[in-house]
Order: C-alpha cells, then sequence, then structure tokens
C-alpha cells in the first residue's frame, strides 16, 4: 500500500504493515473459528493460546529469566504510577525517584499520595534536558525501591546506562516508550513496565514483567484489581483481558522476531535516527537538539527552531508533504519525531530529506 502516511506519531504510533494486513485478514474469521478473536470467550483455547504466545514470546526475544512474572493488565502506564507504591511501598523505607521529565513528575506525584518518598536525583535545573548519571544519583541503602523512566518520551531523552542500585533496592522502570528497542539485562530490574501503544501494539495493554519475589510485598488491604499477585496467580486472565490488543501485541512480537529480534531491531533503530540527528548536527544551528547529546532518545527526536513562526511552516509544509506528527508535545513546545520500532526506515530518510529541503528554502 503506498498511501500510508510518514507517521512520527507519539503514541498510540505507527504498527508494522505486514501485522496490520495480518489482522486485516484474520479479522472477521481468526483462523477458522468463525469469528474474530474480539467476539470470543478469554476462556476459549483460541484466546489462551493468543496470551501464551504472546508472554512465551516476550520472554524469548526480551531474554526475561524464569524468576520473572509477564503480566499483561489495563489501565495504562499511568495506573502503574499508582499501583507500583501500592504493591511495593515498605513502612520506614522511602520510594526513590530520579526525576528526569514529565513522565516521571507523573510517576512520583502519585507515590506522594501513598507515602514517602526521596528524589535520587534530577536535572530540572537543566530544564530536564539530560538524564543524570554516576554520582548525580543517590539512592538511600534504605530505599523501597528507585523508580527511573527509562526514556522521556516529551523531552527525548533515553538511559544509555542505567542507575546502579544498593543491595535490596529494586529498580523500577517505566519503559513506555523505549521497551523492547534495544537489549536490557532484565536480572538488573525489579519490575519493567510500558503501555503497548508505542513499541509493540495498539493502546489498551499494559506490559509488566516483575521480579517473582516482589509479588509478596503487597500489604493485605490492596484491592483484588490492583494487586500484582492477583494478575499473575492467574496467567494474566483473573478477569476479561483486553484480547484485541493483546492478539496485536503477539503479532508484533512475531514481526519484531522475523525482523531478527531485538538485536537487530536496536541496530535498525541507531540508523533510522542518525539520518535524523545528523539533519539536526549538519545544519549549523537551524535546527537545534534539545537533548544534551550523550542522553539523545533513540525514539523521541526532540528539536526547535529560531522562532515559533518557523516551526509552524514546518508543520504545516511537512503535512503537506504526507508527514504525522512532528509537533512538539503541547508542554514544551517546538518539533518532535518518535521513531519507534515500526516506523521504517523510509520514513526517516523522508524525514531527513524533507529537512534539507525545508532549511535550504528558509535558512
Ligand atoms: N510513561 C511514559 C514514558 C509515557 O510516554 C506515557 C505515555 N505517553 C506514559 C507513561 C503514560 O502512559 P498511558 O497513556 O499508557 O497511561
Amino acid at each position: 500500500m503506498s498511501n500510508r502516511a510518514y507517521n512520527f506519531n507519539a503514541g498510540p504510533a505507527a504498527l508494522p504493515l505486514e501485522v496490520l494486513e495480518q489482522a486485516q485478514q484474520q479479522f472477521v474469521d481468526f483462523n477458522g473459528a468463525g469469528m474474530s478473536i474480539m467476539e470470543m470467550s478469554h476462556r476459549s483455547k483460541p484466546y489462551e493460546q493468543v496470551n501464551d504466545q504472546a508472554q512465551a514470546l516476550m520472554r524469548k526475544l526480551y531474554g526475561i529469566p524464569d524468576d520473572y512474572e509477564v503480566m499483561f493488565l489495563q489501565g495504562g502506564a499511568s495506573t502503574q504510577f499508582a499501583m507500583l507504591p501500592m504493591n511495593l511501598l515498605v513502612p520506614d523505607r522511602p520510594a526513590a525517584y530520579v526525576l528526569t521529565g514529565s513522565w516521571a513528575q507523573k510517576a512520583v506525584k502519585e507515590a506522594q499520595l501513598l507515602g514517602e518518598t526521596v528524589l535520587a536525583g534530577s536535572s530540572e535545573a537543566d530544564k530536564f534536558n539530560r538524564i543524570p548519571k554516576g554520582a548525580e544519583i543517590n539512592v538511600p541503602a534504605n530505599a523501597a525501591y528507585l523508580h527511573v523512566t527509562s526514556n522521556e518520551t516529551i523531552e527525548g531523552t533515553q538511559y544509555m546506562d542505567y542507575p546502579e542500585v544498593p543491595a535490596d533496592v529494586p529498580l523500577i522502570a517505566d519503559m513506555s516508550s523505549d521497551i523492547m528497542s534495544r537489549p536490557v539485562d532484565i536480572s538488573k530490574f525489579g519490575v519493567i513496565y510500558a503501555g503497548a501503544q508505542k513499541n509493540l501494539g495498539p493502546s489498551g495493554v499494559t506490559i509488566v514483567i516483575m521480579r517473582r519475589d516482589l509479588l509478596e510485598r503487597c500489604p493485605k488491604q490492596v484491592p483484588t484489581m490492583l494487586r500484582y499477585d492477583t494478575h499473575a496467580k492467574n496467567g494474566s486472565l483473573y478477569n476479561t483481558p483486553p484480547s484485541f490488543s493483546v492478539y496485536m501485541v503477539q503479532l508484533v512480537l512475531q514481526w519484531i522476531e522475523a525482523r531478527g529480534g531485538v538485536e537487530a531491531i536496536a541496530r535498525i533503530n541507531r540508523d533510522k535516527t542518525k539520518l535524523i540527528y545528523d539533519a539536526i548536527d549538519g545544519s549549523g544551528g537551524f535546527y537545534r537538539g534539545f537533548a544534551s547529546p550523550e542522553s539523545r532518545s533513540q525514539m523521541n527526536i526532540t528539536f526547535r527552531m529560531q522562532d515559533e513562526a518557523l516551526e509552524k511552516q514546518f508543520i504545516a509544509e511537512s503535512e503537506a508533504q504526507g508527514f504525522v506528527g512532528l509537533k512538539g508535545h503541547r508542554s514544551v513546545g517546538g518539533l518532535r519525531a518518535s521513531t519507534y520500532n515500526a516506523v521504517p526506515h523510509e520514513s526517516c530518510s523522508a524525514l531527513a530529506a524533507f529537512m534539507l529541503d525545508f532549511q535550504r528554502r528558509h535558512g
């Protein structure tokens, strides 16, 4: 299909065309069942297979060790901001957060409602244009956990190395905008969570990867649906799951596998973003990258131009040429290109060419 837009949306975001076509083929009649996957019981064999395969593929492709649970929940990453402290806070042990931008701020705000928090580090003084590192991050030895936002979707910054944590302090990462975009050593984490709608599928399902021993921390009074142990014990089928979204995640995981797995995806992603970062760096200041180079995200490329009028012109002209989603988040302005796993190389080279051409005409 040649009428696909150059889709740089921040989320929900581009899905692989092959996946959409496969879903279309199976849409009305799922593998001869005489109905779509959405019309089936979540207790049926075909759906159970989808659920199991999605979990198994994620384990295999992401190298998730056996002592971790993989759960498919609802409520988005925003619900995880509250569910994590509800389940993992321990009396007299503060929850530690690294403040790196808009999403980290939202995460800490929820934890503050529920218990004591400390800031283990912050880049607020630099307008969140970088990720604090090394000695800038101090985690109390008695912290209940350390929470980091692996990729700040709005500011366009990303951890290159995750902070070291004291023994007995689990590291928790919000990977909503970079899950499975590069290999990570899962055993370093207590919990990884992410909404699916950027790198793994449509909205509606939230992935939680959790070290099993942490399931035991949950206080008795936490309601059933908000407890990780409920979902872990029931294989993510305690109640009606977002079945179509989980099915789509399964297809996207198969697509990742067919492309050579997460390492191959990471290489492809680096090649894609290089095209755009090179266009920024080679522009002699016409385009100005927001993130400091050592913290630049491979998922969300943020940049500004000399004034807002020119940025508006850029958006208008890009839209006329088939580019979608290049406007920066309303809270920070400027421009942003989100280059998640499913954004084709071709979209990125087209954007780099457009940027060059726009500069030639307006520079
Ligand atoms: N964390 C990050 C890093 C995000 O980018 C987002 C969504 N843009 C969220 C959390 C919130 O996710 P949701 O909309 O699924 O609640």
